[in-house]
């Protein structure tokens, strides 16, 4: 059996292009090491992003975020293919579209979210500048006394737990195989296609596509190519239900954090703090404490809130925040999926892509500025 794609990852990124091969009639297979959504995809913090975060902001500065500012578009396509994928797939994905705002903690970190928010609406995100007043008036569980903040009406939540999930069985649906607990350790060209070795048996593919997260940089070298994609432990927190208090993603200028309330009423507290690495990723108590703490800064009725679980995962990040994505020039045939930090929230539009590229169709949005 040859087939015409070999995806290699079962996260989000692999099961979404598996997805849109197989419905596009190509004869698929999907290669995952261990099980499907037991990577970044399904261990993430769920939220949907679209505004340029603040920390890199803040240490890279303006050029790096007109540059990163390429990004945008596929965020907005990414959270409008969302909005219908409950319907497309036909189940639910706890998916919630309500918006974002990021606190300012300072005048000046005003200032910059107004000096942020013109780079993003140059690329067509929508972006409102509020007032301390808007906040007591909109945002009535934030501490007084922020002078302001950067709300994104497209931003929200979805449940990390489900979409990779459900991605695959509609994908096995549509004809994908499925091959877990085969990692894949080598990978040659053959007859103008590739063998690849996956628990040991070969699989034959007239094409490649790396979806391996935080490990696609080890699968990329297999065909001997260097691609900027770090692995990175990071962490999260999520509490005891509480009734809904939070309508929005909540972020905060000062330190990292992402706050929100999921549909069953716990909050998660995140926002990419380090979690150590002890043969894997691990929880980093002082990370969870400097992290809770800001989450009470923000929204002082969380004071009593008992935190039920926290745990660590690794994500896949690259040095300028920048995807790598499409087919690599120096090997025809072998194609990247690779969105870091936020693959989350860009994983369905940019999959779809990669997987008409792959099938050598034109893809809806353009991932030529995030060639290799
Ligand atoms: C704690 C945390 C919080 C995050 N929060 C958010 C958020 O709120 N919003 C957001 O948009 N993004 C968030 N992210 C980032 C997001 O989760 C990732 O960017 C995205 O899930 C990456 O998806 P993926 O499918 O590329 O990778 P993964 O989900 O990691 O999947 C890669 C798969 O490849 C498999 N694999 C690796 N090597 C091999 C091999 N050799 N052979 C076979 N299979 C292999 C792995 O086992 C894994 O299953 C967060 C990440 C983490 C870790």
């Amino acid at each position: 059996m040859r087939y015409d794609l070999a995806i290699i990852g079962g996260g989000l990124a692999g099961t979404a292009t598996a997805y849109y091969a197989a419905r596009a009639g190509a004869r698929v297979i999907l290669l995952e090491r261990r099980d499907l959504n037991l990577g970044a995809s399904g261990s993430n913090a769920g939220s949907i992003h679209a505004q340029i975060p603040f920390d890199p902001f803040r240490n890279l500065g303006a050029d790096w975020a007109r540059r990163y500012a390429e990004v945008l578009p596929l965020f907005i396509k990414s959270i409008d293919l969302w909005a219908g994928l409950e319907k497309e797939l036909g189940g639910e994905l706890g998916f919630v579209g309500k918006g974002g705002l990021m606190v300012a903690g300072s005048k000046a970190e005003l200032e910059m979210l107004q000096e942020k928010s013109a780079i993003e609406r140059a690329q067509g995100l929508r972006i409102d500048i509020w007032s301390a007043q808007d906040l007591s008036e909109q945002a009535p569980f934030l501490t007084k006394g922020f002078p302001g903040g950067a709300f994104c009406p497209i931003e929200g939540k979805a449940d990390p737990f489900r979409v990779a999930p459900l991605f695959a069985s509609r994908a096995i649906e549509a004809g994908t195989a499925l091959r877990r607990n085969a990692p894949v350790t080598a990978i040659d060209r053959e007859n103008g296609g590739f063998v690849i070795t996956a628990g040991g048996t070969p699989v034959h593919a007239a094409r490649v596509v790396n979806a391996a997260g935080a490990q696609a940089a080890e699968v990329a070298a297999m065909l001997g190519v260097s691609v900027p994609i770090e692995a990175h432990a990071i962490q999260v927190s999520v509490t005891e239900k509480r009734p809904p208090l939070l309508p929005w993603l909540l972020y905060f200028t000062s330190e990292k954090l992402t706050l929100k309330q999921a549909a069953e009423g716990g909050f998660l507290i995140g926002g990419g703090w380090p979690a150590r690495m002890r043969g894997g990723p691990v929880v980093d108590h002082r990370s969870t404490l400097r992290n809770l703490a800001l989450a009470q800064r923000l929204v002082p009725a969380l004071a009593d809130v008992q935190i039920v679980r926290s745990w660590a995962a690794m994500v896949n990040g690259t040095p300028d925040w920048r995807p790598v994505l499409g087919e690599v020039p120096q090997v025809p045939g072998f194609f990247l999926n690779l969105f870091p930090w936020m693959g989350f929230t860009a994983g369905p539009v940019v999959s779809k892509a990669i997987a008409a590229l792959s099938l050598g169709m034109t893809p809806d949005v353009d991932l030529a500025p995030f060639s290799l």
